[in-house]
């Protein structure tokens, strides 16, 4: 049987949900799970649950229950590795965990999510430019694919069961395999062979693919979102020719092997850009409708969207990635100018809908819950049950003229206009600072010049020790910043209990005999939650938690207004920690890089400005530490490679802005102030001349995994300031031996030379325990002496 004409698809509907609950309830529950707190069956219902009321909230929110507009996007942990699972690709090292059916349970599952004993779990990696980290499915010349899991299915056939047609949203074949990573076939996750790439096996995972769309068609889905969110970059190490191609043999494949209704309805969505050689392709396949995302990505050409025929349109123009309550009219604009692109009836024939331009699982549930925020900020935001509201209005203003919605359009408007006029917004004595910035503020004299000043200054043996700042956040550490949230400890007696923290951490390092110390950063409960509760301009919210991997949600910060520093904010800490002894102490700050790209940004000017905001507020703290006497100040950027663009042509200025921001940070101190950086990635590559470029003296960044072999990379780049390869893996509960580390740095000193190379962990010690912090560190400074022996 064949059915040429498309299911109908709601005006209104959302590319995905928050996952984890408003509540946090399914982290609580599957962490209760992990704890032996919750039997299996009962994280099984706690998840049936939370499936149930939130098909229940989208629904009170306005979503229809027989249209296919409610996303089916529940994942116990992780949409990336679903697929993996779903299409039978686990890496043959967790074999023993599958049944005799060639099926993995749950417990399996989070197995491969989070390892077991000497069973490595899947990488972790940022996905796309956000904080969320997905895990990176692993697929060699050979990996079987086959139908091994049919939870899409399932979880439809639950919701129809309860009265809801979803529509299931499953990561498309392309992106799939261009997010995996190349690996031998063999089980310890060898390299592979150099001439493959996951997508050499396209021809191979498509017929699942078919299999699954089979299954849900017969199941009664109407419609399924394949998101190919890949194909919006194209920084690839695949030609660009090369992944259209593959989305081209995709679709065509996929919607046209199986006639309708056979299969559901294929919306493909291209989220995080735009990108109209993509849309292109699309065109040219059967696929039934195509998803936008119009916050990022321009109205395609009229060339584009006239070869898009009667395929709909699902128009997101409602950001999934930030907070910001969206600009209505802007919105409409943009579906008029659509509408007109698609032939002037799309509206009235059904072919335009509005969305997200992503999932909103990036935004915190609700806004309506933050009792702390300033009233009239909170009227500015909007975060995931007021997009879906927005969605809405929009969806209605397109059926039924913008008059049907003209008080929502008015509330927007108001809105946006307190926004502009509110005084803390544009305040006028930043933006003079702003404009005053030379180019000589971004500039220290030579690093030669500098080197030795420095050396003659800090008068450090070779091969310095030292850490990245964090040391153990006790539970003595969290349960005093509880107490005093909840008033019941007072200020006095927190700083009190921080400073007694800080003496200990000192004695230690002391004791260790590390060469450069740290104070530990008892104090912030979070590297940039820290400094916005200390910078005018941000607000922080008490409920805002978004997924940042598996169970893991973190709370960013709200930069909505321009930045100013009311106050030296680290000053007294460190200064604390330099009385108690003789040796260097490093102070300690977050970059303005990280500090943007983990707190939701001002949306009203480019990021490059607010960077400079950020970037001289950090200035002066920066002087003030110099000033109380500190001659060593970390200044870490973790985040830079996060932001990098996903378009190679967008990337030059993205790191021209982001260099800029550091350099202004960090370049107002005097010569024999030595600039630390941190950065957490050991895959360099991409931005190793914008780390040359911040120009601080010395880098340190993550290589104990990856065993030092960045380090002829960056030699060969011409690099030659001060780093400090990391030699302890911090992710890891494992002790580092004095000879492993005598290694590593031995390795290190054949390719930097002595007076350039320094030795610490990968990272902060905030997440590990003094357990393994104090012999790692032991067996680090002994490893350290070693070499400095041979040197
Ligand atoms: N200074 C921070 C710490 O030690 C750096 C953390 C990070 O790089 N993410 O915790
Ligand atoms: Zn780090």
């Amino acid at each position: 049987m064949t059915d040429s004409t498309i299911p109908r698809l709601s005006t209104a509907t959302i590319l995905g949900y928050p996952r984890i609950g408003p509540d946090r309830q399914l982290k609580r529950a599957i962490e209760g799970y992990w704890a032996g707190r919750l039997e299996l069956d009962d994280l099984e219902v706690a998840a049936l649950e939370l499936r149930r009321s939130t098909r229940a909230r989208l629904l009170a929110l306005g979503l229809g229950a027989d249209d296919g507009s409610i996303p089916g996007d529940f994942s116990f942990y992780d949409q990336v590795l679903d697929v993996a699972l779903t299409v039978g690709a686990v890496p043959p090292r967790f074999e023993r965990l599958l049944d005799a059916d060639g099926r993995l349970d749950l417990p399996g599952y989070f197995t491969v999510a989070r390892g077991e004993g000497d069973l490595a779990p899947l990488e972790m990696t940022k996905w796309f430019d956000s904080n969320y980290h997905y895990l990176v499915p692993e697929i060699g010349p050979t990996t079987p694919f086959r139908l091994a899991d049919d939870r899409v299915v399932s979880l439809f056939l639950e919701a129809a069961g309860d009265g809801i047609t979803t529509r299931p949203v499953v990561l498309g074949p392309v992106s799939f395999l261009l997010l995996s990573k190349a690996v031998a076939d063999d089980a310890d996750g060898a390299a592979a062979p150099s001439d493959f790439t996951p997508l050499d096996r396209l021809e191979d995972l498509l017929p699942v693919y078919t299999e699954l769309l089979h299954a849900l068609g017969q199941a009664g889905a109407p419609w399924v979102q394949l998101e190919e969110p890949a194909l919006v970059a194209d920084t690839w190490d695949v030609p660009r020719e090369r992944v259209l191609a593959a989305a081209a043999r995709a679709y065509e494949v996929l919607a046209d092997e199986l006639a309708r209704p056979e299969r559901p309805a294929i919306l493909a969505t291209l989220s995080y850009g735009g990108a109209d050689d993509a849309v292109d392709v699309l065109s040219g396949t059967g696929v039934e409708a195509v998803g936008l995302d119009l916050v990022r990505g321009d109205v395609p050409s009229a060339a584009t969207l006239a070869a898009l025929g009667d395929k709909v349109v699902v128009a997101g123009v409602v950001s999934g990635r930030n907070v910001w309550r969206t600009d209505l009219e802007a919105a409409l604009a943009v579906l008029g100018e659509l509408d007109a692109g698609l032939g002037g009836r799309a509206v009235a024939e059904g072919r335009l809908a509005v969305t997200t331009s992503t999932s909103l699982f990036h935004v915190p549930h609700d806004v309506r819950v933050e009792r702390g925020l300033d009233p009239e900020l909170r009227s500015w935001l909007a975060f995931a049950d007021q997009k879906i509201g927005e969605v809405i209005t929009l969806a209605t203003a397109l059926t039924r003229g913008r008059d049907a919605v003209a008080g929502e359009l008015d509330a927007a408007a108001q809105a946006r206009r307190t926004r502009l006029e509110h005084a803390g917004v544009v305040r006028p004595e930043v933006r003079a600072r702003v404009a005053e910035v030379a180019e000589a503020d971004y500039r220290r004299p030579p690093f030669a010049d500098r080197a030795p000043v420095q050396a003659a200054a800090l008068g450090l043996p070779e091969l310095p020790t030292t850490t990245i700042g964090s040391f153990p956040q006790t539970t003595e550490i969290r349960r005093a910043r509880a107490a005093r949230a909840r008033r019941e400890l007072s200020e006095e007696a927190y700083t009190d209990a921080m400073r007694t923290e800080v003496r200990g951490v000192v004695e230690l390092q002391e004791r260790l005999g590390l060469d450069v110390l740290v104070h530990g950063e008892p104090e912030r409960n979070d590297m940039v939650q820290y400094f916005a509760e200390n910078l005018d301009g941000f607000a922080v919210t008490e409920h805002g938690w978004v997924q940042s991997y598996g169970t893991r949600c973190t709370r960013p910060s709200i930069l909505w207004g321009d930045v100013t520093r009311p106050a030296p904010i680290t000053v007294g800490w460190t200064r604390y920690a330099a009385s108690l002894t003789t040796r260097p102490v490093k102070g300690m700050l977050t970059g303005p890089v990280t500090i943007l790209a983990w707190s939701f940004v001002r949306d009203d000017q480019p990021l490059a400005d607010t960077a400079t905001q950020v970037a001289l507020a950090l200035r002066d703290e920066v002087g003030d530490l110099e000033a109380a006497g500190t001659g060593i100040i970390q200044v870490d950027e973790p985040a830079l490679r996060e932001l990098l663009p996903l378009r190679a042509a967008d990337r030059d200025a993205y790191l021209t802005w982001s260099v800029e921001a550091f350099r202004l940070a960090t370049s107002g101190v005097r010569d024999e102030t030595q600039v630390h950086t941190h950065l957490c990635y050991s895959e360099f590559g991409e931005v190793i001349g914008a780390i040359d470029a911040l120009d601080a003296d010395v880098t340190s960044i993550e290589a104990a995994r990856s065993k030092m072999e960045i380090l002829p990379a960056i030699a060969e780049e011409g690099f030659s300031r001060g780093i400090g390869p990391g030699v302890y893996d911090i992710h890891s509960p494992r002790v580092p031996s004095v000879e492993e580390i005598a290694e590593l740095l031995a390795a290190a000193a054949a390719v930097v030379p002595g007076r350039l190379l320094w030795a610490n962990p990968d990272c902060g010690l905030k997440t590990r325990r003094y357990e393994e912090v104090v012999p790692a560190l032991e067996n680090l400074v002994a490893a350290a002496r070693q070499v400095r022996a041979t040197l």
